[in-house]
């Protein structure tokens, strides 16, 4: 019997993606967003804020977005913010908020392990955010434009395969970032097969499961 898609747990209901900065997302599940939104699932992103150059980065996020096949969402809207400025209250709020409104079935965040603070900081505030109602959780891998080694215990792996060449795309989009800064995103193609190799297919994104409910 063939393995059941990750798609396939989700169709028909919501799946939010979260991620503190415009790219974050692309960089740590672009091919598992493009993946469950070809199978016709509502993948909501939600990037939480923008902390330079709001107009091109959101409009590069929207593109993005359009790519990867999902409805963008920026929670600090309307101009730069920083989540380190933010109280925690302020942040859980924002949180419970979108998830009050999308209601997702399963949802995608950073992970605690992670050398960034905001998006640890956001990775906490989506634990609290289980209050408003249940769904899967998930962490993605540390995600970073210049690697350095960060611990990641992954334990699930989505084939990303016929989505690979739409996630190098959508972080393509991020032009300010990826072209203007010099900044090398191939590391994330490299990453993507290594994944791939050690579980049987030739692309693979890793998650560590923080919580899955089974009916
Ligand atoms: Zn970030």
């Amino acid at each position: 019997m063939p393995t059941p898609s990750f798609a396939a747990r989700y169709l028909g209901r919501t799946v939010l993606a979260i991620g503190a900065h415009p790219d974050d997302i692309e960089l740590g599940i672009g091919g598992t967003v493009a993946l469950l939104a070809a199978a016709g699932i509502r993948v909501v992103t939600a990037i939480v804020s923008v902390p330079a150059e709001y107009e091109l980065r959101s409009a590069e996020a929207k593109e993005s977005a359009a790519i990867l096949g999902s409805e963008p969402r920026i929670l600090l809207e309307g101009g730069c913010r920083r989540i380190e400025d933010l109280k925690n209250y302020q942040l859980v709020g924002l949180l419970d908020a979108l998830v009050r409104e999308a209601k997702p079935a399963a949802v995608l965040t950073h992970g605690p392990t992670d050398f960034h603070h905001d998006h640890v900081t956001v990775y906490h505030a989506t634990v609290a955010a289980q209050r408003v109602m249940q769904f899967d959780l998930f962490s993605y891998v540390p995600t970073m434009t210049r690697p350095v080694p960060v611990p990641f215990e992954p334990n699930a792996y989505v084939d990303i395969s016929s989505t690979m060449d739409k996630k190098l795309e959508a972080i393509a989009a991020h032009k300010s970032q990826f072209y203007s800064r010099g900044l090398a995103f191939e590391f994330y193609r490299d990453l993507a097969r290594v994944n791939g190799r050690m579980v049987g297919v030739d692309y693979a994104e890793a998650l560590a499961v923080d919580k899955i409910v089974f009916a």
